[in-house]
């Protein structure tokens, strides 16, 4: 698979080196933005990201032009663009009117859930036999029993957080500190996030970055990865660039 066209991803302490290399080497504008969030302004992705539109996205800085989501439809995988408030939102292709809430499970719970929002899966949440669709899921309760989650972009383990990697379809995933995970059967993630403790075969196809106080035991086989200031290691490694941009380090 072809990574040349893969950008190059920076995190906290990592950035302000990263940036300045970028800005001397001519590249700032590969630079990606981390989206967080579903609600993230269009306008900041596409000020880093889409550098054809880089002189629409300034205008749009300046006038304040309303907030833009990138959805992903749950019924029929459409991907689209929405500005303004999430609400009443129809898919365009499938007419699906879509669920914009973020749903909190904070008890025993058994009702399937789908929302282009995020679920969020609190510490007192036990989820039973049920099938969860978002756009993020935050999980620091039990999911072991969920029959399964799907998250169009971001996974992210809390403290606490007790889940079965079998039954999650994520891209990203963030491990928040505190949080201790395990796993033996390859994981596959694209970019991941690590401030707590990782163990087991971690495969990414982006950017690995531990954090302070984060800790990735077992091995990891991807093709960035950084490793800020506290930040723990202790697994064999495979990290191939297709590219020389981290060569001037
Ligand atoms: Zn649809």
């Amino acid at each position: 698979m072809a990574r040349t066209k893969s950008p190059v991803v920076i995190g906290g302490l990592a950035s302000v080196n990263a940036v300045r290399r970028a800005a001397n080497s001519g590249n700032a504008q590969q630079f990606k933005t981390r989206p967080s969030a579903t609600t993230l302004p269009k306008e900041k992705q596409t000020a880093a990201g889409q550098k054809n539109k880089s002189a629409v996205a300034s205008h749009a800085k300046r006038t304040a032009m309303p907030v833009k989501h990138e959805l992903l439809c749950y019924e029929c995988s459409y991907a689209f663009k929405v500005s303004g408030m999430l609400k009443n939102i129809i898919c365009p292709k499938c007419r699906t009117a879509l669920c914009s809430h973020d749903i909190t499970i904070d008890t025993t719970w058994s009702k399937s859930v789908k929302t282009i929002a995020n679920v969020i899966i609190t510490e007192t949440g036990i989820v039973k036999p049920c099938e969860i669709v978002a756009s993020d899921v935050t999980i620091a309760g039990d999911a072991r029993e969920v029959s399964s989650i799907k998250t169009g972009r971001m996974l992210n383990i809390d403290k606490g957080a007790k889940i079965d990697f079998s039954k999650i379809e994520f891209k990203d995933l963030a491990v928040k500190a505190g949080a201790k995970i395990s796993f033996k059967e390859e994981l596959f993630c694209n970019d991941a996030e690590i401030a707590g403790t990782i163990k087991g075969p971690l495969v990414s196809e982006g950017t690995v970055t531990i954090k302070a106080g984060g800790l990735l035991q077992g091995s990891l086989q991807g093709v960035h990865l950084i490793i800020e200031d506290g930040g723990g290691l202790k697994a064999s490694l495979n990290i191939e660039h297709d590219e020389e941009e981290l060569k001037d380090e």
